[in-house]
């Protein structure tokens, strides 16, 4: 017998046919003897609906009422779910975030868990019950609903499976594992049996939104044994582990792409200690993320060009933010370009061997895309290219790796 975390995401309970499909796995896992815990997202494209909603009535509306809007798409696929478990005959209930509770920080609108009350879960489990709980929200200690950031019903699941102790986290999503490419944007793709967390890390921060960053985060630290599963097919899915597990080492095992990048380049800002410190400091105040950054230094070494990029969605506020110290930093200019995108190349291979990106700019090369930032790690490297290329150029390096079926 096994503890199980079951997360079914919006796709998977797109419609009422397709929860009821979901109640049914459910019912599988606990034939078999298994306790199970339910989290589910809200039915596909409710969420950006809900969005809609609030962006109709203020340009800017409140975070926190934002938030209180947005939650509630989770809470009534879980109320619906409920009611097809017990169509079953499974002895079960809803929760919203905030009844369990799960306790988070009070960033509206990207809220890191805290902790979670496992009591009642636990209680219920142990007589049989299956809980389902809303994924995507929480609450702060002021008592306010937060949410965790557009995909985070797999943060939620992530953070209970810890909390229960589970001995799995499922993830039910509509492609049956992770592959080497988005498989709709690469046909040629390959499903992988196992990858290591390291390497869904960066996959899912480099851009496949397949798994909410900040849930592998957790799963690492934690040492949770995920699954990523068809709902709509039944085959064997992709196991996420420790590197030790996977015998066979790829020496790329994915490539990724994030359209959500925007460059800002300031041009003429002094060259002298503490220059980067007051440009990134008002950022960070401001709670944007700065992702990529190169400085170039002018010949005249007094002054310096420094690239950086921020996610489409901050990029206005980050001008805002950078023309009010203008007179601090006192920079020539300021260039922005939205149409960027990141192209990233993943592998814990690269660790053992050269080369690696040297193929990727030859790749890139060949098909005349231009390289405009550079940046690296252990078992990365990504590239910033014009937006238009995007597809041209995953599927260049997919092929070029080896990784086409
Ligand atoms: P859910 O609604 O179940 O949370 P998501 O839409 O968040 O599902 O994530 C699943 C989608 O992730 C897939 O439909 C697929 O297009 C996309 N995706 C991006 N990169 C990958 C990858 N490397 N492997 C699998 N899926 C990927
Ligand atoms: N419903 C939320 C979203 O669309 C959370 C999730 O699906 O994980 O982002
Ligand atoms: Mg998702």
């Amino acid at each position: 017998m096994a503890c199980i975390v079951m997360k079914f995401g919006g796709t998977s309970v797109g419609n009422c046919e397709l929860i009821k499909n979901v109640a049914r796995h459910v019912k599988t896992e606990i034939d078999q003897g298994n306790k199970v815990v339910v989290v589910v997202s809200a039915m596909s494209g409710i969420t950006d609906s809900l969005i809609d909603y609030c962006k109709q009535i203020s340009p800017m509306p409140d975070i926190c009422e934002y938030d209180a809007v947005i939650a509630t798409g989770e809470q009534v696929t879980a109320g619906l779910l409920a009611i097809a478990l017990q169509e079953l005959n499974i002895p079960t209930r809803s929760w919203a975030g905030w009844q369990i509770p799960i306790k988070t920080d009070g960033i509206h609108g990207k809220a890191r868990v805290e902790s979670i009350i496992t009591t009642e879960l636990e209680q219920l489990m142990a007589i049989g019950y299956v809980s389902v709980v809303a994924g995507f929200q929480g609450i702060s200690s002021d008592n306010r609903v937060t949410t965790l950031g557009r995909g985070g019903s797999d943060t939620s699941a992530l953070a209970i499976a810890v909390a229960i102790k589970a001995d799995r986290c499922d993830i039910y999503t509509d492609v049956d594992g992770i592959y080497t490419a988005d498989p709709r944007i690469v046909f040629r793709a390959r499903k992988l049996n196992k990858i290591t967390y390291e390497e869904m890390l960066e996959l899912a921060s480099l851009g496949a939104k397949v798994l909410q960053t900040r849930s592998i985060e957790i799963a690492m630290k934690y040492l949770v044994r995920v699954q990523v599963l068809s709902s709509f097919v039944d085959s064997v899915g992709t196991l996420i582990c420790n590197e030790d597990e996977i015998v066979e080492k790829e020496l790329v095992s994915g490539v990724t792409y994030n359209r959500d990048e925007a460059k800002i380049t300031l041009i003429g800002v002094a060259d002298c200690p503490g220059v980067a410190a007051s440009i990134f400091g008002p950022l960070n105040d401001a709670n944007i993320n700065v992702d990529m950054i190169v400085q170039n230094v002018s010949d005249d070494n007094i002054h310096a060009d420094v690239t950086f990029t921020v996610s489409k969605s901050d990029l206005d506020f980050a001008i805002k933010v950078l023309n009010k110290k203008q007179k601090d930093l006192n920079y020539e200019r300021l260039l922005s370009d939205s149409n960027v995108s990141k192209i990233s190349i993943i592998g814990s291979g690269m660790r053992s061997h050269s080369g690696v990106a040297l193929k990727m700019f030859k790749t890139l090369a060949e098909k005349s895309i231009n390289i405009q930032v550079i940046s690296t790690s252990e078992i990365k490297v990504s590239v910033l290219i014009s937006e238009e290329y995007t597809e041209l150029a995953i599927r260049a390096l997919h092929s070029a790796y080896g990784l086409d079926i």
